[in-house]
C-alpha cells in the first residue's frame, strides 16, 4: 500500500502530501515515523493509494505507527482541507489543532502509579486479618482500609500506613499493580445538582430547538433569563440519544463555572478542553474524550476540534465574542468550524447571547439562522437600573478623581449593607483616542468617521483607516478648554485608590496580570463568591457569565474607552461590554445598579446601552454598516505585514499593493475600498507593521479572496504576511 503523508513541519515548502510505502494495516488519520531529508520525523496519514507516481526506488517506507489508533478523524481530516481552503493555511497547523500539542514529539504520555490491593484471590479476608499479628495495629488498619477502599495509590496508602504497606506486600497478603490514573483538572469543583424547572419561556425555547436539532439557532436572552440551563437540558436530550456534545465558552475564566454545573448533572462525563491546562490534564481529558469515556466537551476556542464523532449539538455560548476568532497562527474563526461540524453531523448549532453580534443577528433577520427569544430575566427580577454619570461634570465640579461622587456613595450602600460590588475598567488594545473633558468632544477623520489615534513621536493624530493626518492641538477645537485627555485608568491604579479609601474592605482584582498562573482565575472568582472580599476590579475578564448573588452595584469606570477605536466595531463592541457588565448586577434577589461613568453622555450607544434595548441599537448600527458598506454589507480583509527591518516590509507591501489595484481592476465593482497603511501599533516584539485594508462586495468575495491569497503567498523569510477576513481586531 502507499500512503500519503504530511509532515510534522510548519512551512510552507512542504505542507503537500508524500507518498510512502507500509502495511496495509496502517490506517488514515495514524500518526507515523517517517524518513524524511535524512532523519526520521512524525507525520501525519491522510489518506492511501495502490501506486505511486513515484519510481519504486525513490519510495520510502514508513517507519512505525506511533499510536495504535487513528488520532485523526475522518471528519476532522475534511475539516482541515476546507479550513486550509477558506482561511489559505497550512494542513499540518489545523492537524495540529486536533490533538494536545504535547503529544507530538512523545512529550506525554498516559501516567501510571502503583496502587494496592487485598490479595483475595488467594485468601479470604479472615485468613488475611489471622496472619497478621493483633499488635500490629497500622497493618490491620491498612486491612481494613483496603477492604472499604479497594485499589488505592501507594503514595498515599505510605503516608497513612508507612511501613506497613511494605510488610504486607512482602508477604503477599496485599498486591501492588501498576494503574493508569487519570489527570483530571479541577477535581474539587462539583456541585450538587439543582435542577430547576423550566420556566415557560425556557420551555418554549427549548421544544423549538429540540423538534429540529438539524438546524443554526441563534438564542437571544437577556442577562440573567436562563440561558445555560436551556443549553444543559439540550445536551441531557443529545446524551440520552447516545450522541455528544460541545459547548464552548469565549474565555478560560468561565470554564470552572460552567465545568462545575456541568459535572453536577453529567458528573463523569464532562471533559474540559483548554489551554491553560497541563499537559497532562490536556492529554487525560482528549483521552477520555476519545475513548467514550466522556461525551461532553467544554471548553473556549480550542474545544472546537474535541475529537468527538457522532456529535448531536455544538453550543456556542457568548457567540458575539471576538475571542473566538484566532489573530495569531493559525487563524480561523470558530464559527466556521462549528457550522463545518455541524453541518458534517447533521446537528444543531445553538449560539446564545444578551448581545448577539449585529452580523449574527442579520443572519438571523434573514432567516438563515432560527431566532429565539427569552425577553426576561428569570422570576422576571428586573433588568439592573443602569445611571449614567457625566464626568465632564464631575471634573468642572473639582472631582478630579477616578470615581464620581453617585459611585461613591453606591459604593458605600454596598458595603455597609454587607453585600458587592464589581468595577470595571476598560483596558482593550493599545490605541489612545484623545478628548476634550469637558464638552466630550473627540477628534475623529473626516472622511471615514472613525476617532483619530494619538501618536505621540510625531505629537499628531491619525486616522488608522485611511491614513490620513491631523494635528494635534492644545485647546479643543468646539469648545476652546484645556482639559484635553488621553489618559487611560488600569486596575492596579483603582486598586490602590480603594485600599485609601476604605482600608477594611477586602478587594480583589482579575485582569491579564493576575491570571497568569494556573488556575489563578478560579481562585480569585470562588474567593470573591465565597464573599472573601466585597469589591471585586477587573476587566473585561469580570465582564461575562459570572453569576455573583451578592453583587448589586456595578461601576463602570471608562465607559466610553472603547467607544474611540479606530475601528468600525467600536460601538458593537461597546455596546455588548457595558450591557454585559451591567447584567452582572442584581441577578438575585436584591435589585442592581449600574453606574455607567462617561465623557460622553449623550453617546447613543450608550444612552441605548444603559436602557439595555438591544433591537433600537441593532437597527441604528446596521444601517450605518448598510450606508457606509462594512459587514454584514460588506467583507473586510486585511493583510499584515510585519518584519524586522521597515524597508523590507514596505517593499513587501508595495510590491503587492501593485498586485491588488491589478485585481481591482479586473474586479471594479466588487471593490469598495483599498488602502496601504501603518498599523495602530507600529511595533511589535521589534518588528515593524504595516496593513493594507480591503472591502469587498459579498458577491464575489470568495473569488477575489482566493486570488489576494495568490498574491500573499510567495514565501519570504524576512517579512511574514497574513490574511485576515473580518478582523475583530484591527490593532
Ligand atoms: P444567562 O446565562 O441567561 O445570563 P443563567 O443561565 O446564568 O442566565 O441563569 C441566571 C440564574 O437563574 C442562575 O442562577 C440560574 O441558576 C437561575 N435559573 C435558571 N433557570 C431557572 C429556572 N427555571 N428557575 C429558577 N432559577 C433558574
Ligand atoms: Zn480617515
Ligand atoms: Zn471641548
Amino acid at each position: 500500500m502507499v500512503f500519503e503523508v504530511i509532515v510534522d513541519i510548519s512551512n510552507s515548502q512542504v505542507d503537500k502530501v508524500f507518498d510512502y510505502k507500509g502495511e496495509d494495516f496502517f490506517q488514515i488519520g495514524q500518526r507515523v515515523l517517517v524518513p524524511f531529508g535524512g532523519r526520521q520525523i512524525e507525520g501525519y496519514i491522510v489518506g492511501c493509494k495502490e501506486t505511486s507516481d513515484l519510481p519504486e526506488e525513490k519510495l520510502k517506507s514508513i517507519v512505525s505507527p506511533l499510536d495504535n489508533y487513528t488520532v485523526i478523524l475522518p471528519e476532522m481530516l475534511q475539516m482541515a482541507v476546507f479550513l486550509k481552503i477558506k482561511y489559505n493555511l497550512r494542513l499540518v497547523d489545523v492537524l495540529r489543532l486536533c490533538l494536545p500539542s504535547q503529544m507530538r514529539g512523545g512529550k506525554v504520555k498516559q501516567k501510571f502509579e502503583n496502587a494496592a490491593k487485598l490479595n483475595l484471590d488467594d485468601y479470604s479476608y479472615e485468613d488475611i486479618i489471622r496472619q497478621i499479628s493483633p499488635r500490629a495495629k497500622k497493618q490491620l488498619e491498612l486491612a481494613e482500609f483496603l477492604l472499604q477502599n479497594s485499589e488505592t495509590p501507594t503514595a498515599e496508602l505510605n503516608k497513612k500506613f508507612g511501613t506497613a504497606v511494605k510488610l504486607l506486600a512482602d508477604r503477599d497478603l496485599i498486591k501492588i499493580l501498576s494503574k493508569q490514573t487519570e489527570r483530571r483538572p479541577y477535581k474539587e469543583l462539583n456541585a450538587p445538582n439543582n435542577i430547576h424547572n423550566l420556566t415557560t419561556e425556557q420551555q418554549n425555547a427549548l421544544n423549538e430547538i429540540l423538534t429540529d436539532m438539524t438546524k443554526t439557532y441563534l438564542l437571544f436572552g437577556v442577562t440573567g433569563s436562563g440561558k445555560t440551563e436551556i443549553y444543559l437540558n439540550i445536551i441531557s436530550k443529545v446524551v440520552a440519544e447516545g450522541k455528544k456534545a460541545i459547548m464552548l465558552v469565549p474565555e478560560i475564566s468561565l470554564t470552572p463555572n460552567m465545568l462545575k454545573l456541568f459535572r453536577s448533572r453529567f458528573g463523569d462525563k464532562v471533559a474540559l478542553l483548554h489551554s491553560g491546562l497541563s499537559a497532562g490534564e490536556r492529554f487525560d481529558e482528549w483521552e477520555r474524550l476519545r475513548l467514550n469515556k466522556a461525551n461532553i466537551a467544554i471548553g473556549a476556542r480550542s474545544a472546537i476540534f474535541a475529537p468527538l464523532d457522532n456529535l448531536g449539538v455544538i453550543i456556542i455560548d457568548e457567540e458575539h465574542d471576538g475571542s473566538y476568532q484566532s489573530d495569531s497562527n493559525p487563524r480561523y474563526d470558530t464559527l466556521e468550524v462549528a457550522k463545518f461540524r455541524a453541518n458534517f453531523n447533521g446537528c444543531g448549532l445553538v449560539m446564545g447571547s444578551a448581545t448577539p453580534s449585529l452580523v449574527s443577528f442579520y443572519h438571523a433577520q434573514k432567516g438563515e439562522y432560527k431566532l429565539l427569544t427569552l425577553p426576561n430575566r428569570i422570576n422576571n427580577r428586573p433588568m439592573p437600573e443602569v445611571e449614567i454619570v457625566d464626568m465632564g461634570l464631575e471634573i468642572r465640579a473639582g472631582n478630579k478623581g477616578m470615581f464620581s461622587s453617585r459611585l461613591l456613595e453606591e459604593l458605600n450602600e454596598v458595603l455597609k449593607k454587607g453585600n458587592q460590588a464589581m468595577l470595571f475598567v476598560n483596558r482593550r488594545g493599545f490605541s489612545s483616542f484623545v478628548m476634550c473633558s469637558k464638552c466630550g468632544y473627540v477628534a475623529k477623520c473626516t472622511d471615514c468617521d472613525v476617532s483619530l489615534t494619538y501618536h505621540s513621536e510625531e505629537n499628531e493624530l491619525r486616522c488608522h483607516y485611511c491614513g490620513k493626518r491631523y494635528r494635534m492641538f492644545d485647546l479643543c477645537p468646539n469648545c476652546k478648554s484645556q482639559y484635553i485627555r488621553q489618559g487611560k485608568i488600569g486596575t492596579q491604579q483603582v486598586v490602590a485608590y480603594l485600599k485609601k479609601l476604605f482600608p477594611d474592605v477586602g478587594v480583589l482584582r482579575m485582569d491579564y496580570d493576575t491570571t497568569q498562573t494556573k488556575q489563578s482565575h478560579a481562585k480569585i472568582l470562588s474567593a470573591f463568591s465565597r464573599r472573601e472580599a466585597q469589591i471585586l476590579v477587573g476587566t473585561q475578564m469580570i465582564a461575562k457569565g459570572h453569576d455573583f448573588p451578592f453583587v448589586t452595584l456595578v461601576g463602570i469606570l471608562d465607559g466610553d474607552q472603547s467607544l474611540y477605536y479606530s475601528d468600525y466595531m467600536a460601538n458593537e463592541r461597546t455596546f455588548q461590554l457595558i450591557t454585559q457588565v451591567a447584567g452582572r448586577s442584581g441577578r438575585d434577589k436584591q435589585p442592581g445598579k449600574v453606574i455607567l461613568q462617561t465623557y460622553s453622555k449623550n453617546h447613543y450607544c450608550l444612552q441605548l446601552a444603559a436602557k439595555q434595548d438591544y433591537l433600537s441599537f441593532y437597527k441604528k448600527e446596521i444601517n450605518l454598516r448598510e450606508t457606509t458598506k462594512f459587514p454584514p454589507y460588506a467583507t473586510v480583509v486585511r493583510i499584515l505585514y510585519s518584519g524586522l527591518k521597515a524597508e523590507e516590509v514596505v517593499a513587501r507591501l508595495n510590491d503587492h499593493y501593485i498586485k491588488l489595484t491589478e485585481l481591482q481592476n479586473e474586479y471594479p465593482s466588487d471593490f469598495i475600498y483599498l488602502q496601504r497603511m501603518r498599523c495602530a501599533v507600529k511595533r511589535i516584539e521589534n518588528k515593524y507593521r504595516y496593513q493594507t485594508i480591503l472591502r469587498l462586495s459579498n458577491e464575489k468575495h470568495d473569488e477575489i479572496i482566493q486570488k489576494i491569497y495568490k498574491i500573499t503567498d510567495e514565501s519570504d523569510k524576512n517579512v511574514s504576511v497574513f490574511v485576515q477576513i473580518n478582523p475583530q481586531n484591527m490593532n
